[in-house]
């Protein structure tokens, strides 16, 4: 077949899968479907070239809440620049199944140094990126003394994740604070760390909505990031208000996850 599936056609087979398997989901306040819609090629040859023929088929799966205990757990991150996820001019921005193969043994190696997750730095300034599956926002008083959020913008070598955006949109529709999309290296971090200026740090994606962060390995110090200290007011606050409008106990014209 040398068309590709049409898009409406795909939205309408979901949409009887899900009511199909409804039942499956557990009857309560947390506990949702996850759906993972795949494409593989799928043409009886080897050889690295366009394939022929491709297949699209999705896994659904009930799955409870991230958090078992219904509290925020911080997680420890490593992050070590001798480990790359993506560079420009390749694959990065994309959910690709070669992003994640090579991950899994530095995901490993973070475990063994006793961090649950790898924050991944890239080039010269060891610019932060994102963390395993999630986006990741930092919450801070910036240079400046403005309270500030900030995420790494997209510039391909990060998932453009529904749940950042989300964040985005919706911290900037409160027109609270400063919410900003640049690049920032480690030093920076670490000096608004060290000067008590990190409020919050946290993970954004599907599965956890939002993770916060408690500490970072770097070269071999292990830094404590007080995001439970401080709450954390803003993370909590995220996950009420996108956890609301998925459950439809809130409305909301402009959130992309509403279908
Ligand atoms: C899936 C994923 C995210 C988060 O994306 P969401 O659309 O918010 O779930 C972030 N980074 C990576 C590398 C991912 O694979």
């Amino acid at each position: 077949m040398v068309s590709s599936f049409d898009k409406t056609e795909l939205l309408e087979c979901i949409k009887k899968l899900v009511e199909v398997d409804q039942e499956w989901v557990p009857f309560s306040q947390d506990a949702s479907l996850y759906i993972r819609p795949t494409f593989i090629g799928i043409e009886p040859s080897l050889g690295v070239s366009r394939a022929g023929e491709a297949m699209i088929f999705v896994i659904i799966g009930p799955v409870g809440p991230y958090f078992a205990t219904g509290s925020f757990n911080p997680v420890s991150l490593l992050a070590d620049p001798s480990f790359v996820r993506a560079w420009q001019g390749g694959v990065g921005s994309y959910k690709m199944g070669g992003n994640y193969g090579p991950t899994i043994a530095v995901q490993n190696e973070a475990v063994k140094r006793g961090c649950q997750q790898v924050l991944w730095l890239y080039g010269e300034q060891e610019e932060i990126t994102e963390v395993g599956t999630m986006n990741l926002f930092i919450y801070w008083i910036n240079d400046n003394g403005e309270r500030e959020l900030f995420t790494p913008s997209l510039d391909g070598i990060i998932l453009p994740g529904v749940t950042r955006q989300s964040l985005l949109d919706l911290s900037r529709s409160w027109g609270e604070f400063k919410v900003t999309e640049r690049t920032m290296g480690m030093k920076e971090l670490l000096e608004a760390l060290e000067s008590g200026r990190i409020l919050e740090v946290f993970g954004a994606g599907t599965a956890c909505v939002v993770c916060p962060v408690g500490s970072l390995l770097y070269k071999g110090t292990t830094y404590q990031i007080p995001t439970m200290e401080n709450g954390p007011d803003l993370a909590k606050r995220f996950y009420k208000e996108l956890t609301d409008i998925q459950y439809g106990r809130k409305s909301s014209e402009w959130a992309p996850l509403v279908v």
